[in-house]
């Protein structure tokens, strides 16, 4: 199949075959039917916070904690993140709770100092088409959470996901995390019809980021029931123990309280959707 947008017949790696591909990241599990959450702060900002919320995620099931330890922030002036300390929180928090880990990697030069400490790359919005950092993380043997570029096209975004996979990496989540809009009371435009088109166009499972793509709490619980009727295959959530106290995106983390309930609605419709993200 041509697609009428553009020059998608070149891709080799990631293209829908009829096989879809399930990615493992530690016991999370992306694709073939399975719904995954990742929750957890926008960045570790210490111990005690990852640990309890950790703690929390853990008792609610939660699929992979997350957290940055790099933070690309529009700011240089901004909180940069505990680098390789918040990476030590990290790893404690997986190993007290049994939970993987996902964290981003900014630049290719980081690689072997974040290899340790993580289950699975995040590589984010800005970097997108960094091309040296995804042809990096295409060498390596592990998962890769792709980020749709602030202003990428689905052929750019799917380009990118090729460019890891012809290094050999091919365990490829991709992650719409919303792109510009001209609304200024949304921090994004989080494009739902890019899930069902993603997964059309190629064999990679797609989650969504309803945090980094609407920037509004309250907007959470109805975008992840979208991605979930759209046939996405998990979600990615800001949770913080006090969100209103965060040092990054506290007005799109939800709290403990906020998080458990959306779980909850998602628990009961969860299996009505499971044929749609297993096409
Ligand atoms: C993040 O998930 O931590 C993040 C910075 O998101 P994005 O790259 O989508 O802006
Ligand atoms: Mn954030």
């Amino acid at each position: 199949m041509e697609h009428a947008g553009g020059h998608i017949m070149e891709l080799k790696r990631i293209k829908k075959n009829c096989n879809r591909k399930q990615v493992k990241a530690g016991s999370a599990i992306f694709g073939n039917g399975n719904f995954a959450v990742i929750a957890g702060p926008c960045a570790i900002e210490g111990r005690e916070m990852l640990i309890d919320t950790a703690k929390h995620l853990k008792l609610k099931n939660t699929s992979m904690l997350r957290g940055g330890a790099f933070k690309p922030r529009t700011s240089p002036y901004s909180f940069q993140g505990l680098e390789v300390e918040g990476l030590k929180y990290m790893k404690e928090a997986s190993e007290l709770t049994g939970m993987p880990v996902v964290t981003e990697i900014m630049d290719p030069r980081d690689i072997d100092k974040i290899y340790p400490y993580t289950d699975m790359f995040q590589i984010g919005s800005r970097n997108m088409q960094n091309f040296a950092l995804l042809k990096e993380v295409g060498k390596y043997d592990k998962p890769v959470l792709l980020k749709r570029g602030l202003a990428a096209t689905i052929e750019d975004f799917l380009f990118a996901a090729e460019y890891i996979a012809v290094e050999g990496n091919s365990d490829i989540v991709l992650c719409e995390r919303g792109i510009r809009g001209f609304d200024s009371y949304t921090r994004n435009t989080l494009d739902i019809s890019a899930v069902p088109l993603l997964k059309e166009l190629s064999m990679l499972p797609v989650i969504i980021d309803p945090s980094h793509g609407t920037g509004l709490r309250s907007l959470i619980l109805p975008m992840t029931l979208a991605g979930l009727a759209a046939g996405a295959d998990g979600v990615m959530i800001e949770v913080h123990p006090c969100p209103n106290q965060a040092l990054s995106d506290g007005e799109q983390s939800l709290d403990f309280n906020d998080f458990d309930r959306l779980l909850e609605k998602l628990l009961e419709v969860e299996s009505c959707f499971k044929d749609i993200r297993e096409r």
